[in-house]
């Protein structure tokens, strides 16, 4: 049976559905990106961008995908040879390490078993034990999409300060920023990495860095090679509303409506939106007798949830079940977590009613599958939606 009607259902943890509000502000005609319409939208765009990161400071924004912002938040601040200390929290945290290494930067890993957030107490130590302050910055991944863990960033700028040690907090928010509560300013954060197509509900394409004053000092006298990444030229001409190459113009159409989006909602409601589906999706997931992946409580990520399956059972033939008899796509498991794990997106353009019948949709995939799980879980959510309705 192949279902034609209606939505297909992108329960991926990003890209997300894009709302129409959206489709329909970047279904216009492309502008010239030199002239005075499009200087007003880069001065809106910037200006509302800066409360989604909670950024007083410049946000550099990138025709780019996540990993592209990556890149440029380490080329930009670091020198060949410099030391950084990474927390390995899953796949996303891995990958950025390897590109770290391949820039010629030294990476410290902290080992991790992809079932918990980057530990602030072992940073400590790791910075303590620095007595010459060779490293020069420590990268967390805030929300691992590859595991639904989130890492504690305040902990961790808690850890930096604790010891006194004067290294740049760079932080990943691709899949947090706008659906998980984010302050770049207010917990310290030098440089903030996100992407256009999680949580900010736009296509993929656009990437950003919000920067501190200290990583703009930093920039200053950074040695490692950059040319396109380059903050200088792009906030010297972001000052008069322009780029110093074509931006990405529809996609800045997009943005514009969905920082508005956003503001309309408020990133408070936003958040506790997020959080909500996310409990209500652990609900589901304990009532059907299957564990989450996340190992602390303190850690659920609010943008999806990672299913482990019990043994001799592949998740990977799970997510072929359901998007054959659903049409519905979740998220495979990555890296060492391939066949072990599915991740249920619950971010971005997304309400209770999409929650349910993303259940639904998982709950009959898993009988269909022959994974052996209690009846319930779709009711258990729904109670907890019911609860916080009231
Ligand atoms: N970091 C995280 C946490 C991600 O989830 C992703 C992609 O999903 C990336 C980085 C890489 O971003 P991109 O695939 O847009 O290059």
């Amino acid at each position: 049976m192949h279902i034609t009607g209606g939505r297909h259902f992108l329960q991926i943890p990003g890209p997300t559905n894009v709302p129409d509000r959206v489709l329909r502000a970047m279904a216009a005609p492309t502008i010239d990106h030199r002239g005075p319409e499009f200087a007003e939208l880069t001065k809106a765009v910037l200006a509302a961008l800066g409360p989604v990161f909670g950024a007083r400071g410049p946000v550099v924004i990138y025709p780019s995908s996540g990993t592209g912002a990556w890149e440029a938040a380490l080329v930009n601040t670091l020198s060949p040879g410099d030391r950084v200390l990474m927390s390995e929290t899953g796949h996303f945290s891995t990958l950025w390490s390897e590109l770290a290494g391949r820039l010629g930067l030294q990476v410290e890993v902290i080992p991790g078993d992809w079932r918990h957030g980057a530990d602030p107490a072992e940073i400590a130590r790791r910075l303590t034990a620095d007595e010459r302050h060779e490293i020069k910055a420590v990268c967390v991944v805030h929300n691992e999409t590859s595991t639904g863990v989130t890492s504690r960033v305040p902990d961790v700028r808690a850890a930096l300060d604790s010891v006194g040690h004067p290294a740049l907090l760079l932080v990943d928010t691709i899949s947090s920023l706008a659906s998980i509560d984010y302050r770049h300013d207010e917990w310290g954060v030098d440089v903030t990495v996100a992407g256009s197509q999680k949580g900010l509900m736009l296509p993929p394409g656009l990437a950003f860095n919000a920067i501190s004053e200290k990583a703009l000092a930093a920039n200053r006298s950074a040695g490692l090679p950059r040319s396109y990444w380059d903050w200088g030229p792009i906030i010297a001409a972001n000052e008069r509303g322009f780029f110093p190459y074509t931006p990405g113009t529809n996609l800045l159409y997009g943005l514009r409506e969905a920082c508005a989006m956003l503001a309309e909602e408020g990133l408070p409601n936003v958040f506790a939106r997020h959080q909500r589906h996310a409990a209500a999706t652990r609900a589901a997931v304990r009532a059907w007798g299957l564990e989450v992946l996340c190992a602390d409580e303190r850690e659920h990520s609010g943008s999806l949830t990672a299913v482990l399956l019990p043994d001799g059972h592949d998740a990977d033939e799970v997510r072929r079940v359901i998007l054959e008899k659903f049409d519905m796509s979740l998220g495979a498991g990555l890296g060492k977590l391939t066949g072990k794990i599915f991740r249920i997106g619950h971010l971005g353009h997304f309400n209770d009613l999409t929650l349910v019948g993303t259940l639904g949709g998982v709950q009959m995939g898993l009988q269909l599958a022959g994974v052996p799980i209690k009846p319930g879980g779709v009711e258990a959510a729904l109670e907890h939606l019911r609860e916080e309705a009231q």
